[in-house]
């Protein structure tokens, strides 16, 4: 790899079970999308191991009694384990880089230092959130009592692998759980060791076990094992559905999904032009737009859509390949070569309805998958490149005349992740939060801050319930309602 400034460090073997490595048949290849070279092979957990795993969960809750310790004990040993998280950030950083789209710079200063932040946060809600005394008659006591779910099944995607594992692991650690967490095969590595670094700092061995394998397979037996209490996933919306199908059929459990989107980015005439073209970037080209809240749809009034296009095509053009692993962090690789087929698929589909290409629309002529920024414009609302998530650095560009032409082609038919608005004006800016069908909306600025207690979550088919917030805190312990004649 040219310009290689960061040598990965040994990449974990097997599974992680009860707080050791589990051997197992080396049967799914990890490809890094930077080079296109193998990296190695993870197994593919069968019911089997996956039963294993939620085993070594319950023996961990009954022989170290997490749920049912003095909450501060929790909140220690999850604030050791952060310690720790930021002391290996970098071999965590290079876990992370090696085989997915982060480069290793952002994931050393960013993603594993957001991640240890995170762990942080939910474990100060161990010792703050409880029941509730509830106003009855004189004679009768009434309260709500919670309690931990057990052992939650967690499933993540490869986008941002160690953070995806943090916003799981954090809240249901810290709520008193034990979980069972399956990786994306493409990514697993940091997830491993992340687990191996909580039973360094004292997490009792069997409360984090990863297991390792796909999503038909491993996936499948997490998500129908009946010792699975609960389960909380990140990924698409088609794999969120097969998800609930497989729960309908195996026995109903509470779930949690965060899903995919398309979201819209809307910018009125009183924008600041400069700000907003910023911010339309930042929406769409970190991590080669392969994160949920991409704002992919750019809605545009027309007396600035074509000054504002301009800028938009400017800045794109400067975005150049570079390894994950390089010291200079560059653009991101799309994650698969199947990946990148789909993006472009999608991309020529678009342009077969009507589309035109602004600039892009092609993968880069460099090794691994690159994709070329991408801007679509003449496109309607029923164009692929608008109905689709593509995951990739693609965003369609149209232009509106009114208010409720804008709010008309922001809402879309399937999704209801996130959308952006730029405007000066304060009450349409009030106005518009209100009618926008999105789970998150931000105004003159796009893209998540580290305002942890923010929950984060889609409306409409972009998911069910919440990630990050006290509500992530909250949906790991259930309710009981207790009322007392006295
Ligand atoms: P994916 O759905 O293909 O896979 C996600 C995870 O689910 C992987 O671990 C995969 O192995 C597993 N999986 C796949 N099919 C399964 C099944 N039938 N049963 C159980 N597990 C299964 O998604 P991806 O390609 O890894 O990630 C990209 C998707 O994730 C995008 O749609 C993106 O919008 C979404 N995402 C959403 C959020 C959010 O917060 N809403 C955050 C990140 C990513």
């Amino acid at each position: 790899m040219s310009d290689m400034t960061t040598i990965c460090p040994a990449l974990p073997e097997g599974h992680f079970i009860g707080g050791r490595y589990v051997t197992d048949t080396a049967a799914i290849d990890v490809i890094s999308p930077s080079t296109g070279q193998r990296i190695g092979a993870i197994p593919r957990a069968d019911a089997q191991i996956v039963d294993q795993a939620v085993q070594a969960a319950r023996k961990a809750l009954a022989t170290s009694n997490w749920g049912g310790l003095a909450p501060r004990e929790r909140l220690k040993a999850l604030h050791k384990w952060a310690d720790l998280i930021e002391q290996q950030a970098p071999a965590l950083a290079a876990l992370e880089a090696v085989c997915s789209s982060r480069p290793v710079s952002h994931a050393l200063t960013g993603d594993v230092m957001v991640t240890a932040e995170q762990i942080r946060f939910f474990a100060e809600f161990a010792d703050k959130e409880g029941g509730a005394l509830i106003p009855v008659a004189d004679q009768q006591f009434g309260y709500i009592a919670d309690a931990p779910y057990g052992v939650v099944g967690a499933i993540t995607p490869w986008n941002f692998p160690i953070s995806m594992a943090g916003w799981k692991l954090g809240p249901a650690l810290a709520a008193g759980n034990a979980v069972v967490l399956k990786p994306s095969e493409m990514t697993p590595w940091s997830t491993l060791y992340l687990a191996e670094l909580s039973v360094q700092a004292g997490v009792p061995a069997g409360l984090i076990n990863v297991v390792l394998g796909d999503g038909p397979v491993t996936g499948t037996a997490i998500t129908g094992h009946p010792g699975i209490d609960k389960l909380s996933f990140t990924g698409s919306t088609r794999a969120g559905a097969a998800i609930m199908q497989n729960i309908a059929a195996t026995g109903i459990k509470p779930m949690t999904l965060e899903l995919g989107g398309k979201s819209p980015m809307i910018v009125f005439a009183d924008a600041d032009l400069d700000l907003a073209a910023q911010c339309l970037e930042r929406g769409i080209m970190p991590n080669a737009g392969q994160f949920c809240v991409a704002g992919s749809r750019i809605l545009v009034a027309k007396e600035i859509a074509q000054p504002l296009c301009q800028k938009l095509m400017q800045r794109f053009a400067t975005y150049q390949p570079a390894d994950t692993l390089a010291a200079q962090a560059g653009f991101s690789p799309i994650i698969s070569t199947g990946q990148m087929g789909r993006i472009d698929a999608i991309v020529q589909a678009s342009v077969k309805a009507g589309g035109q290409i602004l600039c892009g629309g092609q993968a880069f002529d460099h090794p691994g998958s690159f994709y070329r920024p991408t801007l679509i414009g003449d496109v309607d609302q029923g164009n692929p490149a608008v109905t689709e998530e593509i995951f990739g650095p693609v965003a369609t560009f149209q232009s509106f005349d009114t208010e409720e032409e804008a709010m008309a082609l922001a809402d879309h038919a399937t999704y209801g992740l996130a959308a952006g608005l730029f405007t000066r004006d304060l009450s349409r800016a009030l106005r518009l939060t209100q009618r926008l069908q999105a789970g998150t909306v931000w105004v003159n600025r796009y893209g998540r801050s580290r305002d942890h207690i923010l929950p984060t979550g889609g409306w409409k088919a972009s998911g069910l319930g919440k990630d990050l917030g006290r509500e992530a805190y909250l949906a790991n312990r259930r309710m009981k309602s207790v009322l007392i004649d006295l």
